[in-house]
């Protein structure tokens, strides 16, 4: 919604994105217990709008190898530029956090290293392995970027013993030069095509934003993509502005939309799709692996 300058003016969000987020004593707890440890998630960098449902259950997001990204699309609020230093003792302290959190679930999300050789692969996968080592219970997503294409660095990460890999192609090719320009729309499917290739046991999963301008045609012939590259689970949820010099929201979709890409997306070969506004790459994680745990996966 745009106000008198034009703008988009999030104080006039549609009713149905209208949201009151109560924290509960078991947030505040975790929240402590982090701080405690000197860690930072990024559901609580990213302000995101389910941390409270999230941190109950408990699963969370550890974002890795810094919080500066070597690329620049203009829907993400992480800072970009000249990327850290990696940290020699961050997956140990990840493993750690995530035992003493107790998670049932634990996701591993990064910016994009273009400055590294492997794209930080290595990094991704010592996680998961220390991960694996402290809390055997819990179960591990990675969600990656394209690591420009490397099948290597992919492998690698495969390797780790993951269980769900997770890349998000974001948005439909055709505003790939709008929003996201370092970005390669086929090479982004290949990494969801290559890892089932690699690890023909391997969970696959991507995300996807609407609200950007693009076309029901277009989200609907993605689907159809993601199918052929043999992608398991999708989230599809609405593109807020994370400030105001990011691309604006073209349009607020409206829930019943949602529920007609989720059965869209469904009938045309996705097993798994989580869709609605405030649907975000890592919610209800957990449950994909339930499904997968009591047989519910087709
Ligand atoms: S590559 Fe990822 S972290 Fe970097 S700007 Fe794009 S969306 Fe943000």
């Amino acid at each position: 919604m745009k106000n008198e300058h034009g703008h988009n003016d999030h104080r006039r969000l549609p009713p149905w994105m209208k949201r009151t987020v109560r924290e509960t004593r078991a947030v505040t707890d975790l929240k402590k217990r982090l701080r405690q440890r000197h860690l930072h998630t990024v559901c609580e960098s990213a302000g995101c709008p389910n941390l409270t449902e999230c941190f109950q259950k408990p699963t969370a997001t550890f974002m890795i190898l810094g919080n500066v990204c070597t690329r620049n699309c203009r829907f993400c609020g992480v800072a970009k530029g000249a990327p850290e230093r990696l940290n020699p003792r961050e997956a140990a302290e990840i493993g750690e956090a995530v035992l003493a959190l107790g998670l049932r679930h634990a996701v591993i999300t990064s910016v994009t290293r273009d400055d590294l050789a492997d794209g930080g692969a290595a990094q991704f996968a010592e996680t998961v392995r220390a991960i694996r080592a402290a809390s055997p219970g819990t179960t591990i997503e990675t969600l990656i970027p394209d690591f420009n294409g490397s099948v290597q660095s992919l492998a690698a990460v495969l390797a780790s013993g993951v269980d769900i890999l997770n890349h998000n192609v974001e948005t439909v090719p055709a505003l790939y030069s709008l929003v996201r320009p370092e970005a390669d729309f086929e090479r982004s499917l290949d990494v969801l095509s290559a890892s089932k290739r690699i690890d023909p046991g391997i969970i696959t999963k991507s995300g996807i934003m609407v609200g950007l301008g693009e076309t029901e045609e277009q989200v609907l012939d993605l689907f159809h993509r993601l199918a052929k590259a043999a992608c398991d689970a999708l989230t599809i949820g609405q593109y807020l502005a994370p400030n105001r010099s990011s691309y604006p929201v073209q349009e607020y979709v409206p829930p019943e939309r949602f529920d007609f890409y989720r059965e869209t997306a469904e009938k045309a070969g996705i097993s798994h799709v989580y869709a609605g506004p405030y649907v975000r790459s890592s919610y209800n994680a957990e449950s994909l692996m339930a499904a997968i745990e009591e047989g519910r996966y087709a």
